[in-house]
């Protein structure tokens, strides 16, 4: 699952190289003090990687939604439509720019229903904010042909499915603009940290203006007769973070990799006795957490019992469904929108997410699906 089971000395040597270079822990400036620009290096990394023309390293994945929303153009009193299967963090991001949270129910593929995203359009929407949620892509052909129809523009979440693509493009790369994460229990991690890409060149100027007081970053001037035109935040990622994240991101495939075949293990075992999270076509997923469906409550208990008691646990589903639900966000949405998102909820209270551990092997996920096919 996450890159932090794979942390060992190349990220330390990364670390002790900017102390040895001369210690500047600042993405800007001080030309003369450093040899690298690890922020910088990690962004064009993520452009190569991503196959995007503008990488913009921020300090969360929070902050990317948020200032990625910004750089949107959505105002105080705009709706934002987005999912009740996600991470509080995406509802907390419209929020904190004034906006409203609109929710919009998932299908069996977990992800956003297209069907129940038309629903909720009107004349007040001005973005769809998709959730890509554990490792999987939401349908973005239909959410893309109905964003075209109603000239809605797609700020897509993809803290959750790092490296997972859909037609053959990169998540974050489809929409107008794509959030990651790189918080402690993702995919890749740099302790805290996100970024925003994005293709278009005016949403990332804004973008990397607002995260940085509204430094243009001028090259002609030092940063203390800077350029600006906007105010902004300090949203910046600092060299320790970038230089991790140039480490952690050549690990990526290696990563997806080694989850693929312990979950293909799981999953060859116990797939002819349950119902499984639709997985949508033309996906590639990142086989980071195996989700199925078990109506009957005192089988989906015993299992869950052994999750638990084999040091697996169950991941969002049902062990953090509090976080994840919008059913649960009473201190964030209107009675209405926790309403409607009673369909998910149950939904959900069906599942099991079971999380792919690098640090188990895959004869641990052998020995667990016999273990999980004996209770069915
Ligand atoms: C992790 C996560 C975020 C927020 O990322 P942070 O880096 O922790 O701020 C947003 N959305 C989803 C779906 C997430 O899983």
């Amino acid at each position: 699952m996450p890159g932090f089971e794979l942390i060992n000395k190349k990220e330390l040597k990364a670390i002790e190289k900017i102390f040895r270079d001369g210690g500047i822990l600042f993405a800007h400036g001080f030309d003369a003090l450093r040899k690298e620009y690890n922020v910088r290096e990690f962004e064009k990394l993520c452009c190569k990687k991503f196959v995007c023309k503008n990488s913009l390293a921020v300090t969360s994945g929070t902050a990317a939604i948020k200032i990625g929303l910004k750089a949107l153009g959505v105002k105080p009193g705009d709706e934002v439509i987005t999912q009740a299967f996600n991470f509080i963090a995406t509802v907390e991001a419209i929020l904190d720019i004034g906006a409203k949270p609109i929710i919009a129910n998932v299908n069996d593929s977990l992800n956003m229903d297209p069907l129940d995203l038309k629903n909720l359009i009107n004349s007040k929407t001005k973005v769809i904010l998709p959730v890509h949620m554990l490792g999987v892509p939401a349908e973005m052909n239909v959410i893309k042909k109905i964003s075209r129809k109603h000239g809605l523009k797609i700020l897509e979440d993809n803290c959750e499915a790092i490296g997972a693509k859909f037609d053959g493009k990169y998540l974050g790369t489809i929409g107008d603009a794509g959030a990651l994460s790189f918080d402690f229990g993702k995919i890749i991690t740099t302790g805290e940290g996100g970024m925003l890409l994005t293709n278009n060149r005016k949403l990332d100027k804004y973008a990397r203006e607002y995260h940085d007081h509204g430094h243009e970053n001028n090259p002609s001037l030092p940063r203390g007769k800077d350029t600006k035109t906007i105010y902004g935040f300090n949203y910046r990622m600092t060299e320790m973070q970038g230089a991790i994240g140039r480490v952690q991101l050549k690990k990526l495939t290696e990563i997806i990799k080694k989850n693929k075949l312990r979950y293909q293990a799981l999953h060859g075992l116990i797939k002819n006795k349950f119902k499984f999270r639709r997985i949508p076509a033309s996906s590639e997923i990142i086989f980071d957490t195996l989700i199925f469906i078990e109506e009957n409550k005192k089988i989906r208990e015993k299992i869950i019992k052994v999750l638990v008691s084999e040091g697996f646990g169950t991941k969002n589903l049902p062990d953090a469904i509090e976080w994840h639900c919008a059913s649960y966000w009473k201190h964030a949405l209107t009675k209405n929108q926790i309403l409607r998102s009673k369909i998910t909820q149950k939904l959900l209270e069906k599942t099991i997410a079971v999380p792919i551990w690098i640090r188990r092997s895959v004869k641990d996920y052998v020995e667990l699906g016999k273990k999980i096919k004996e209770l069915k």
